[in-house]
């Protein structure tokens, strides 16, 4: 009589309630050719002496879900599936990358050898992506039905726009306003995964940048036609804008004009 009998516990084994989920790995959608057992059956001792949390459930699974799960000594399903769905994403990083960044239409453009992996990074990456969503399913399990409770995220939103997958969300907004894809996924990721934030603050330090630009311009020229050093011109410059908000380069200019410039030529 083995440990998990002698306490009066048993595996169950999870099924599917709808036909449809037959020999579907519980974790990823994929063919079902294994058993995953949640609280994995070298750990049973150490669940039985602890009681941690276990659903004692043997799981179907897909072959590579099941190599993945053998480093992970959870004991509830909903651990195991986020452990599992981790694994994929790591392992398919590359092919998701591509997934995100290109779409099929981008791919005419491109020389037959970059297009040809290019065009296997989008179908493994769309395979992965799935695999990483795939929410589980409705079970049994010793007779009772259990709600899947494992729900992707609802969507993304750019600025009142909706999608149901960051690729989607990522291409729109690209497209919409002109930032490459790239550098839109490094602001996301920096600003609170939300596009909102990422587009601002990259709409932010475009106008900075050419804010700074015209300031060096202007205050070259300021400096060349009035004999000035640069660095004067600059510095006054940047002390009105600070002084008032609304005011504008060349304002700025014409009070140092004023102020400082001609007072001296009439002395
Ligand atoms: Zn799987």
């Amino acid at each position: 009589m083995d440990d998990l009998m002698k306490q009066g516990l048993e595996y169950h084994v999870l099924i599917p309630t709808h036909s449809s989920h037959f020999n579907c790995c519980y974790f990823c959608g994929c063919i079902a050719t294994e058993y995953d057992f949640s609280p994995p059956k070298k750990y049973l001792a150490f669940y039985l002496a602890t009681k941690e949390a276990a659903d004692f459930l043997q799981v179907p699974c897909c072959y590579e879900c099941l190599e993945h799960l053998k480093a992970c000594k959870a004991g509830s399903l909903e651990e195991r599936r986020d452990f599992a769905k981790k694994k994929l994403a790591k392992k398919y990083q590359k092919a998701l990358t591509i997934y995100e960044m290109w779409t099929t239409e981008e791919l005419a453009g491109l020389d037959f050898s970059l297009r040809h992996s290019i065009a296997a990074g989008l179908q493994l990456g769309e395979e992965t992506t799935n695999r990483i969503t795939f929410p589980g399913f409705t079970f049994e399990a010793a007779g009772f039905e259990q709600k899947v409770s494992y729900q992707p995220p609802q969507y993304f939103a750019v600025f009142g726009e909706q999608f149901t997958t960051f690729r989607d969300a990522l291409d729109f907004a690209s497209k919409a306003y002109r930032i490459p894809k790239i550098t839109l996924k490094e602001y996301f990721a920096d600003h609170q995964n939300s596009f909102e934030k990422a587009i601002n603050a990259i709409h932010k330090e475009t106008a900075d940048k050419e804010f700074q630009k015209q300031l060096k311009t202007l205050c070259g020229q300021f400096a060349k036609q009035h004999k000035q050093a640069v660095i004067f011109v600059h510095k006054q410059v940047d002390r009105y804008l600070s002084e008032n908000e609304d005011m504008t380069i060349a304002e700025a200019l014409t009070q140092l004009y004023e102020t400082r410039v001609k007072p001296s030529l009439s002395r």
